[in-house]
């Protein structure tokens, strides 16, 4: 009997590392595709996705999974729940499950309507109409609908569609803790407006060359703990991480030669994600044991290194001086003080990927409460603009112009990603606990960050956040990490504490 259980044990293994193996070969080639694939090689590049995405279905629908879990589930392998066999059965039975649910109909169905949407979105949003991109969206709605249906769900079909990104969180504990967040930043906002103080933000818009750019950035990642002998940084129009497997995890960026903040912040942003996933534990790659937490958790290391410790007054003392011999001319006569104001300046902006630290996350809560109001029909997708246009003058104070400065500017509804945005606000929020809890149990870690040591902090992360791969929950993982659940307080006290002084406020 022992013997038959672990046989099937080993069967699931294997099956799902391969499973994984052939996803990561989708990544390799996705990144290329983003990076150095010619013009002219994305209808073959389509055949090849097409066929690793059909041979992945196929592995994960495949009715012997089901036989081999039912042989497992019964059995006392998984008596300890945080053993790595009982980690790996939870979420390979969680992963089958969904894949079962979903008729091959409606995946079909998702695909084909999301490729046709995105091309329609890009036009769309030039043509800044949301009238063109209007039925694809009605489509891909009432697909997204079916698939909730099909995957199941307590009557909140949007539950369903958060929990692909973000497992076991409920829109009910989310709108909780961001309305907690709301009732704050919004006034916060305010204050800071009523403030009369302004950074002068044409210090970071002066001429930073490219070449001298890529050089600090790459210096920044290789301080912070990012291997460059098990990843790569390229330059993508959208940047992103990619972590293939053990010893290749790829990064991206872009430079803007009149602009200091997209390429670097943008470069700690992603070599925070890269940090995870080369945190991980090699020896459970390609399996639950060795993947990251959820889309959350990600984003919060991601953010942790962009913000908590990318925009703290000690980690410039370290770097202001290096940035000054790297671009004398730009940042001649500039102090500290007014390069830290710079670069944490607040201001209601449209476009949610150029927001500050406070406005993003009210960008990130109307996305959320309109997404809910779609999928519940409560929206019709028609009255989108309105609606969008309503909801940011009464959050951020400003009359959207356009539809595509307004609800047509992001690509993940044409995907049919809805239920994605909630992560990037639980990212800053799991950030701010995370870090106040580092700072609370490594006395003087500042003095590091001076130093320009980032050791104590990325193996603390290592160990409390990367190693354990998905043995918790993402809201476990947090009470485990920091002894309290998820709140808004953390986040709120992290802003205060920073933006007080520079705002007087
Ligand atoms: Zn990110």
């Amino acid at each position: 009997m022992a013997a038959r259980v672990q046989q099937a044990y080993s069967d699931l293994l294997h099956r799902v590392r391969e499973a994984g193996v052939l996803a990561s070969c989708g990544s390799a080639l996705g990144w290329d595709e983003s990076t150095y694939m010619p013009r002219n090689g994305s209808a073959w590049r389509g055949e090849q996705m097409g066929l690793l995405a059909r041979l992945g279905h196929e592995m994960a629908t495949d009715p012997k999974v089901g036989d081999l879990l039912a042989v497992v589930e019964s059995s006392s392998l998984l008596a300890d729940p945080v053993s790595d066999a009982a980690v790996n059965v939870r979420e390979i039975r969680r992963n089958y499950d969904r894949a079962v649910k979903l008729p091959a109909t409606l995946v079909g169905a998702l695909a084909r309507e999301a490729t046709l949407a995105q091309g329609v979105w890009r036009d769309a949003k030039k043509a800044s109409d949301f009238a063109l991109f209007r039925p694809n969206l009605e489509r891909l709605v009432a697909l997204l609908r079916e698939k909730a249906d099909a995957i199941g769900h307590g009557g909140c079909r949007y539950d369903a569609l958060l929990d692909e990104y973000e497992p076991a969180a409920t829109t009910a504990e989310i709108t909780h803790v961001f309305a907690a967040l709301r009732a704050e930043l919004v006034p916060l906002l305010a204050s800071i407006a009523a403030s009369g103080k302004s950074p002068n933000r044409e210090i970071v818009q002066r001429d930073y060359p490219v070449d001298r750019q890529k050089l600090f950035g790459e210096a920044a990642a290789s301080a912070i703990g990012f291997d460059f002998d098990a990843g790569r940084l390229d330059e993508s129009a959208h940047p992103f991480c990619s972590g293939f497997g053990p010893g290749d995890c790829r990064i991206t960026t872009r430079y803007a030669a009149n602009h200091f903040n997209q390429a670097f912040f943008g470069i700690l942003h992603e070599a925070g994600h890269a940090l995870y996933e080369q945190g991980l534990p090699a020896e459970h790659a390609a399996t639950p044991r060795g993947t990251y937490c959820s889309l959350g958790i990600h984003e919060s290391q991601s953010r942790l290194w962009e913000n908590q410790v990318g925009r703290c007054r000690p980690f410039w003392e370290h770097f202001f001086p290096r940035a000054k011999q790297t671009f004398p001319q730009a940042l001649r006569g500039v102090s500290l003080d007014e390069w830290m104001f710079a670069i944490n300046d607040v201001q209601p902006s449209f476009i949610r990927v150029e927001a500050d630290e406070v406005t993003y996350n009210l960008h990130i809560i109307l996305r959320f409460e309109l997404e809910q109001a779609i999928i519940s029909g409560d929206l019709a997708v028609a009255d989108v603009p309105g609606a969008w246009d309503d909801k940011f003058s009464h959050l951020l104070g400003l009359k959207v112009p356009s539809d595509a400065m307004g609800c047509l500017q992001d690509i993940h509804w044409s995907f049919g990603g809805m239920g994605y945005f909630a992560t990037y606000t639980l990212g800053n929020l799991y950030a701010a606990q995370f870090m106040e809890t580092a700072r609370q149990e490594m006395p003087g870690l500042e003095d590091d960050f001076r130093a320009g040591h980032f050791a104590r902090l990325k193996g603390w992360l290592n160990t409390k956040i990367h190693a354990p791969g998905q043995v918790h929950r993402a809201g476990e993982l947090c009470q485990h990490v920091t002894g309290k659940p998820l709140a808004h307080a953390p986040l709120m006290r992290y802003l205060r504490d920073k933006l007080s002084p520079l705002y007087g406020v």
